[in-house]
């Protein structure tokens, strides 16, 4: 089911008497049936905005729908609560019993809507075959890995055949291998679920992989919502490209817009973007190119007609499956990446190329 926010706010006091303005008016709309993405640093108001659709925090003004259902309206005095909303959520803390079996964990929800016991066996059986925990039933819950208890907060947000599921950073407490392999796992479940599933997370990784959209989210604000290779390589603006992955930025003044480019004239000589801006000559604009664009070569060669440079490279760390480094042309440092079978070493002046079909324009 499609969730639609219009015009969402929510304030905090602290006991201070401090405010804390966590959401600034949201709209956005969560298509069916899809993993949309809330992603943004710490303190943006990610978690209030998921509590605010579940209903455990109520916001001070705006809507939220769900499918053809007003779950919340301060205009309409409309207030659906929690277990009435056809949601389920996994938090960050998995929030599963620890005194409790596997079966037990999973049935609660069940039992508290009083469904009789022949069906609840059925249910959740059934839902810990699709989250891979047959035969687990009668495990106590602590004694089980912490992927296996992730996955049965899954199965008991799931067993209620809810009709959107929400996530609050639920791999943060695992490790990084771990992670990797429950996000492809989570991914996997959601796609053959075909539920509505809102993910909150503050890693761009994991939005990346997991997601059909990001929402880009900052200070109580949704910055930018697209699919993550749209976020990654056509971001629109310098916060999203900035804390989606490691890019360079290089500020300038636009000399001239053609059929697909743009010249952009920086400190370091004119760069061309390989795309067309709707900024008019003499604007200012950011050219926005991530470090895997930029190629480093050896010597005196010319490569290409636009975008060559000569600079240094001014430091070369090997992180295993390349080299990361920095490069310095005239006063610019930007960042770079090189294969880690380059012949290229820390202080070698080298030619340095901007790939114009990776160099993106940004308004500042
Ligand atoms: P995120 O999940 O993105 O880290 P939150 O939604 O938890 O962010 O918080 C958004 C802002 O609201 C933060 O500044 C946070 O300190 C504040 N906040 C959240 N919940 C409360 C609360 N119950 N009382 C006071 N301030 C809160
Ligand atoms: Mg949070």
């Amino acid at each position: 089911m499609e969730i639609r926010i219009e015009g969402l706010t929510k304030v905090f006091r602290s006991p201070s008497g401090e405010e804390v303005q966590a959401l600034k008016g949201i709209d956005l709309i969560i298509p069916a049936n899809r993993i949309f993405t809330l992603l943004g640093p710490s303190g943006c108001g990610k978690t209030t905005l998921l509590r605010c659709i579940v209903g455990l925090e109520t916001p001070d003004t705006g809507e939220i729908a769900i499918g053809d259902t007003v779950v919340w309206s301060k205009e309409r005095r409309i207030f659906v609560p929690p277990n009435k909303r056809g949601i389920g959520m996994v938090f960050q803390t998995y929030a599963i019993w620890p005194h409790m079996t596997v079966f037990d964990n999973v049935a609660y929800p069940l039992q508290v809507r009083r469904v009789p016991k022949e069906e609840i066996r059925r249910r959740v059986r059934e839902t810990l075959r699709f989250v891979k925990l047959e035969g687990l039933e009668n495990r106590p819950a602590t004694a089980l890995s912490g992927g296996q208890q992730q996955r049965v907060a899954l199965a008991r947000a799931l067993v209620s055949e809810p009709k959107v599921i929400l996530f609050d950073e639920p791999l943060s407490n695992l490790d990084a291998k771990l992670r990797e392999e429950t996000r492809k796992e989570l991914r996997r479940f959601l796609t053959e679920l075909g539920i509505t599933a809102v993910y909150v997370t503050h890693d761009r990784l994991e939005a990346l992989t997991l997601s059909d959209l990001v929402a880009v989210m900052r200070e109580g604000v949704v910055v930018e919502v697209g699919a993550p290779t749209d976020i990654y390589f056509k971001p629109k603006h310098r916060f999203v490209a900035d804390f989606i992955g490691k890019a360079n930025f290089i500020e300038g003044v636009v000399e001239s817009v053609g059929e697909g480019y743009t010249r952009v004239s920086t400190p370091i000589g004119p760069i061309t973007c390989g795309e067309e801006t709707d900024l008019s000559p003499g604007e200012e604009a950011v050219v926005c190119v991530r470090p895997e664009a930029i190629e480093l070569m050896k010597g005196d060669s010319q490569p290409r007609d636009v975008n060559v440079f000569r600079g240094e490279v001014s430091s070369l760390l090997f992180i295993g499956e390349s080299y990361e480094g920095e490069v310095r042309i005239d006063g610019l440092v930007l960042a770079v990446k090189a294969s880690p079978t380059s012949p290229i070493k820390e202080g070698d002046e080298v030619v340095v190329f901007l790939d114009p079909s990776r160099c993106h324009v940004l308004r500042e």
